[in-house]
């Protein structure tokens, strides 16, 4: 793949997909994603886009083989923190907060559960996929609990009996609902954004991105 084009690396499938394949093509970006192919090339531009899992694309950028990705802020932190605490590198840069993909991080109990705040909590196993971030919340609560990493259903845990309580993330609350759970405390508040690898990109990669930046911003303020 040559040098010149600037690498992109989206969700492959998930709920950032639509929203954030959406936006590329409205910035005129024409590339055919209509294939299971990891690299798409771009048509009318020197763009390449990766699809991956969205837990891939933090590290991506932070190593800097990939130039921009769009991703959740709860999965950028969570993998900041993770890499922070295994010393690898964590440089990157923000460059844009997106109007989709928005959800909270909240700690969720039984219905039944007599939730006191996050005291009740002590000493209770809790599960969840962003372990890191929940560790901090946790930590300056000054509470102890036992983690319970799960990468996926962890609404059930409590009711498969892995854990007394859950640490998700949440929009509507349809699916605490469903499972018989009630949100007692948001800990943290996401979106999607835009970052981008912390090394300096050439001057024509540099022209391209912020030329995309201000169709995003048109984009964006088009459907305010
Ligand atoms: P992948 O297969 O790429 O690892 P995933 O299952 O980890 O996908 P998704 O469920 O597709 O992730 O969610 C991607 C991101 O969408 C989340 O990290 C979060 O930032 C955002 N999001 C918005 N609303 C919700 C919600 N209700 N539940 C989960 N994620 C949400
Ligand atoms: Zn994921």
């Amino acid at each position: 793949m040559s040098e010149q084009r600037l690498r992109i690396a989206i969700q492959k499938k998930g709920r950032l997909s639509d929203s954030t394949v959406k936006l590329l093509k409205a910035c005129g970006i024409k590339v055919n994603l209509n294939t299971q192919r990891l690299i798409a090339h771009s048509e009318n531009m020197p763009i390449d886009i990766l699809r991956v899992r969205d837990d891939d694309i933090p590290g991506l950028i932070m190593d800097g083989v990939v130039d921009l990705g769009f991703i959740g802020q709860n999965v950028l932190e969570e993998e900041s923190m993770m890499r922070g605490v295994a010393g690898e590198a964590t440089a990157h840069k923000v460059v844009k907060e997106l109007n989709f993909g928005g959800c909270r991080f909240s700690l969720a109990v039984d219905n039944d559960f007599d939730y006191q705040g996050v005291q009740s909590l002590s000493g209770l196993r809790i599960a969840t996929t962003y372990i890191h971030i929940l560790k901090r919340f946790m930590e300056e609560a000054n509470v102890p609990y036992t983690s319970c990493m799960l990468t996926g259903s962890v609404e059930v845990a409590p009711r498969a009996g892995l854990a007394d309580a859950i640490c998700d993330l949440v929009s509507t609350g349809a699916t605490l609902e469903a499972n018989g759970l009630k949100e007692v405390e948001v800990i943290y508040r996401s979106t999607a954004v835009l970052m981008q690898r912390e090394k300096a990109l050439s001057n024509e990669k540099q022209c391209l991105v912020d030329k995309l930046l201000t169709r995003i911003d048109g984009v964006q303020t088009a459907k305010e």
